[in-house]
């Protein structure tokens, strides 16, 4: 993050949620990364990202934290900071018999195409799926068309959200693929549903591993239906003790 307000403001509210911060440095060489979200009232978005010190991110940076991403449970990468330090990231992890998860958000088309080879699971929304396979996702037959052809590129299991649907996931080991609904909510605003989900579901992987891979998608789209009915990205359930509790 940047030396500037929204930095300290950031690493405050990381340490309020519990959240360690000893790899989150201050620079002052760039802002904090920011992003302008406008909010129809549909709920839908349209997101300026102005990444900022995200992309002073560095291997160095990577290296100094090796002891916690190879000894993690789960490594969950996206592509707010530079794709090359994302992808290291990936093969640190991979490297220690980590589980790798991958979001490609700000989708790119011209993706590195080792993300699919490094990627456990490879979690993307229609926008990223259309851009990175020129496939546009409006049903669950084109999620089904992107699955099979990322599933070609080397991922072992796909997951392709679908806003209010839901999502698609087909694997390598199951290559049927399968629709998991998402419960009928009023959505006030959907902005971060994509990374609540990807929370959720690293939560689940590292928490609740004996789950099956279905439940913990449906409990995740569980989570990123709670996200979608209150304004802003911050929870409307700031405590775990008010989420509903077959979650856990
Ligand atoms: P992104 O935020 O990346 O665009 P999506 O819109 O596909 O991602 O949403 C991610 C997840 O959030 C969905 O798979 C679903 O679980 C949940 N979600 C999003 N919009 C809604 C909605 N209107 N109603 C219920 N759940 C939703």
């Amino acid at each position: 993050v940047g030396n500037d307000s929204f930095g300290n403001d950031y690493a405050d509210n990381l340490k309020k949620n519990g959240i360690s911060t000893a790899f989150v440095g201050q620079t002052t060489d760039a802002a904090t990364g920011t992003a302008s979200i406008i909010v129809d009232s549909e709920g839908q978005n349209v997101i300026v990202i102005v990444p900022g010190a995200n992309l002073l991110l560095n291997v160095e940076d990577l290296k100094r934290a090796s002891d916690v991403i190879c000894k993690a449970k789960v490594v969950v990468c996206q592509l707010e900071i530079t794709p090359a330090v994302s992808l290291e990231a990936l093969k640190m992890a991979r490297a220690s018999g980590v589980k790798t998860l991958f979001n490609p958000a700000p989708a790119l088309a011209d993706l590195d195409p080792q993300f699919y080879t490094y990627s456990d699971i490879f979690c993307c929304n229609e926008t990223e799926a259309e851009i990175l396979t020129g496939i546009p996702v409006g049903n669950l037959e084109d999620a089904e068309k992107v699955g099979r052809m990322l599933l070609e590129r080397g991922c072992k299991l796909v997951i392709v959200t679908l806003g209010a649907e839901g999502c698609m996931m087909i694997s390598g080991d199951e290559p049927i693929p399968k629709h998991v609904p998402a419960g009928k909510v009023r959505a006030v605003d959907t902005t971060g549903a994509g990374d609540s989900f990807v929370g959720a579901l690293a939560f689940y992987l590292a928490y609740y591993p004996k789950l099956s891979m279905e439940e913990m998608i449906r409990k995740s789209n569980c989570v990123a239906s709670v996200s979608v009915q209150a304004p802003g990205t911050q929870s409307s359930y700031p405590y775990r003790k008010d989420l509903p509790q077959d979650l856990f």
